[in-house]
């Protein structure tokens, strides 16, 4: 047993000392450390080793839990844990033999608890180099001249305010002579609306915004005109033989007639006789495949109607139907005295309309001739008339009847094609820098690959002109083509025209606003971007929340009123921290709420600048306004005057992206950050690349990023971080750096 004690004891010292005899006192021990004293990073430090000369074999112990020794020979390397805590000190003591020494060990302090985001971003340096449109109501923005009516002088004093918020065009409602208020029914495309001021105001306007920096663009209403042009009153007063017949869709067979396809309807030019007073005997032929009535005058007496067997009636002028009398196997006949102002029908059913039971004529092809078999048709059943009578046609309503531009191969060709370009190369020649072209997609009914086609016409002759104007790049031009969904056929009218609105866009947002989910979103929006340019290299996507025919976005994501608004803001700085080019619609700067149930003029409302109101903020549009959001608190004087408004928030990431090209003109691509309420994407510009994420969900989230956050640029909300995770807030953004 004393032996296996010796043993043991002998192993131990042949491990730890071999400096000198074991118990005793060796002077001849020697040890030497280098360095002897080690300082450390708080997190993530690297290792750091310490050379040991020493007369035999030795030992390094460290005397903190938190300092880490690795030995080898003539070595040991000395690694930290990561401190989270206040500074600290420890040591590692080496033995050989009885010569014993210390090596100092020193951690800085950690972070003890996580760190709030604070943006530093970039000083603006006055250049614009974002394209931010605001779409600008012209007759609702700002009025100059106390008419309650807004201006081009109006919109000329405010530049400033246009400026400050970083924009770089402005999309004018329609400024043209008008019936409406809204201009969407054009008397005149080669004039301006005198309500808004001369032509020496728009230039003036023209100029002063250039000055700035800011680019015009007009809305062109191409697909019908107003009522009050001169060509339409001609057509009107002689709809035969007027010299501008070929400008409109008329139809000189009756009215009315059926749409060919898409919405839209024929309107009456009146002038004509379509109905009939007199005795007619009726004769119904239901013998063949095509059935076919005969009407013709008769010195016969008039009939009762057959009220007891009948199978076919004539449902004629206010006398609704009346029973025919089958006179042999399927031949039908009634003599009756006739008073009818629209023509007639033949029915094989006189208790439902359904299921083909109502016969008329063919749209174009429905006067009857008396005497002649007329032969019947129920897919259409257009109602049979008795005389001419001229009609136009109109995708929308009475007011606006559509263009002809005829064939869409030779629409270049069609006098409507040319004065409309004419009329645009007066604008562009007053230094008019861009069109916004309104429903595209009912030029030529609905059919995409026409409209297309005209739209790459009316494209390259305004282009052409606006480069014989003296600019060396081309003009902007964007379609509102809503048609169908993004795939199809929406995105093929990049084919026509180097923008569109993407309406989808302004749906996602408001979806994912309202669900908290963010859907693959950035995949979606690189994804339209991606489809566009597919079409063509030169196409720009449009983006916007909302425009002047919906439901206010603020409406639609269920946030109104004047106290905390995070999702308008956070739906800014979706729209201002992506790609393409973002508009901007009057009011959403504001704040502003509301809906069209009961009139479109609801989500028109004027600009309120002061706290006071004016003239046209207090009339609002057609005198609808809310007068609960048109108050102080709202307006322009109020606004500028609060930290933390929407109206500055919209200021300051619109100089965000005025400063950052990565923001400005930059590439989206996603990036993969784990949470179902987050949407994150990368912005790239040659060297500059940004991290932007988003936190669509009103509640708190933590994320964790891979990506360096030591460079924040902008925040909305709050967000901190510690170590590699992000803690962001309920509809909190925030945009980094790399
Ligand atoms: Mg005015």
């Amino acid at each position: 047993m004393n032996q296996l004690k010796y043993i043991l004891l002998a192993a131990l010292c042949a491990l730890f000392v071999s400096c000198g005899e074991q118990g005793k006192d060796n002077p001849t021990d020697s040890l030497t450390l280098n360095p002897t004293s080690l300082s450390f990073a708080a997190k993530g430090a690297s290792v750091q080793s310490v050379t040991v000369t020493a007369s035999g074999t030795w030992s390094a112990t460290p005397k903190a839990d938190w300092i880490h020794v690795s030995t080898a020979s003539g070595s040991f390397s000395v690694t930290v844990s990561d401190n989270d805590s206040d500074a600290r000190a420890g040591k590692i003591s080496v033995t050989c033999g009885s010569a014993s020494k210390e090596v100092f060990v020193s951690q800085v302090a950690g972070e003890k608890e996580a760190k709030a985001i604070v943006p530093q971003p970039a000083a603006f340096d006055g250049k614009k180099r974002a394209s931010t449109t605001y779409q600008l109501l012209i007759y609702s923005f700002a009025d100059s001249d106390g008419d309650g009516i807004g201006d081009f002088n109006g919109i000329t004093s405010k530049l400033d305010y246009l400026d400050g918020m970083g924009v770089t065009a402005l999309w004018l409602s329609p400024a043209h002579p008008t019936n409406s208020y809204h201009g969407y029914d054009v008397n005149d495309y080669f004039a301006l609306n005198p309500k808004f001021g001369t032509e020496a105001d728009f230039q003036n306007l023209i100029n002063k915004a250039h000055e700035k920096g800011i680019a015009i663009y007009m809305d062109y209403v191409l697909n019908h005109s107003g009522t009050g042009t001169e060509w339409f009153k001609s057509v009107k007063a002689d709809p035969k033989n007027s010299p501008y017949k070929d400008y409109y869709v008329l139809s000189y067979e009756y009215y009315p007639k059926e749409a060919a396809e898409g919405m839209g309807t024929w309107h009456s030019l009146g002038g004509g006789d379509i109905g009939y007073k007199g005795k007619l005997h009726f004769k119904v032929d239901w013998t063949g495949d095509t059935k076919y009535v005969t009407v013709s005058t008769t010195e016969a007496a008039a009939q009762d109607p057959n009220t007891t067997n009948a199978k076919r009636w004539i449902h004629v002028g206010s006398k609704g139907s009346l029973g025919m009398y089958e006179t042999s196997s399927n031949i039908f006949e009634l003599t009756i005295d006739v008073d009818t102002d629209w023509g007639f029908l033949v029915r094989s059913s006189n208790t439902t309309w359904d299921g083909g039971t109502k016969y008329g004529g063919k749209p174009g092809q429905n006067k009857i001739t008396l005497g002649e078999p007329f032969p019947l048709d129920n897919s259409t059943a257009s109602d049979i008339v008795f005389g001419e009578a001229y009609s136009y046609f109109a995708s929308f309503d009475g007011s606006m009847p559509d263009l002809n531009y005829g064939d869409p191969d030779a629409c270049e060709n069609s006098r409507a094609f040319k004065s409309t370009v004419e009329s645009a190369t007066k604008w562009v020649n007053m230094g008019v820098d861009g069109f916004r072209l309104d429903a595209v997609v009912w030029i030529y009914g609905g059919q995409w690959e026409s409209n297309v086609k005209f739209l790459d016409k009316w494209y390259q002759a305004v282009n052409s002109a606006y480069k014989t104007a003296g600019h060396p790049d081309p003009i902007f031009m964007v379609g509102e083509a809503w048609d169908g969904t993004h795939s199809n056929p929406e995105k093929y009218y990049y084919k026509g025209l180097p923008s569109n609105f993407e309406f989808d866009y302004g749906y996602a947002v408001r979806d994912m606003l309202k669900s908290g989910a963010s859907a693959n979103f950035a995949s979606k929006v690189s994804g339209f971007v991606t489809d566009h340019t597919a079409q063509r290299a030169d196409a720009i996507t449009s983006f916007f929340l909302s425009n002047h025919d919906e439901n206010r976005f603020a409406s639609e994501i269920g946030e109104t009123g004047m106290g905390t608004m995070p999702k308008r803001k956070q739906a800014a700085a979706i729209l201002l921290s992506g790609p393409g080019k973002p508009f901007i619609y009057q009011g959403e700067e504001l704040g502003y709420w509301g809906v069209k149930d009961t009139d479109d003029a609801y989500v028109r409302a004027p600009i309120m600048w002061n706290k006071s109101g004016s003239e046209c903020a207090k009339k609002g549009v057609n005198n609808k306004v809310d007068g609960n959001m048109l108050k102080a608190d709202i307006s322009v004087e109020a606004q500028s005057a609060t930290d933390g408004s929407i109206l500055k928030f919209y200021q300051s990431w619109s100089q965000l992206r005025n400063t950052y090209p990565a923001l400005a003109t930059g590439t989206m691509s996603k990036a993969n950050l784990q949470g179902t309420s987050i949407a994150a994407w990368y912005m790239t510009e040659g060297s500059q690349k940004l991290l932007v994420i988003h936190n669509v969900a009103p509640s708190g989230v933590a994320v964790s990023v891979s990506d360096s956050m030591d460079k924040p640029i902008a925040l909305l909300g709050t967000a901190t971080v510690k170590d590699k995770t992000l803690n962001l807030g309920g509809n909190s953004s925030v945009v980094f750096e790399l």
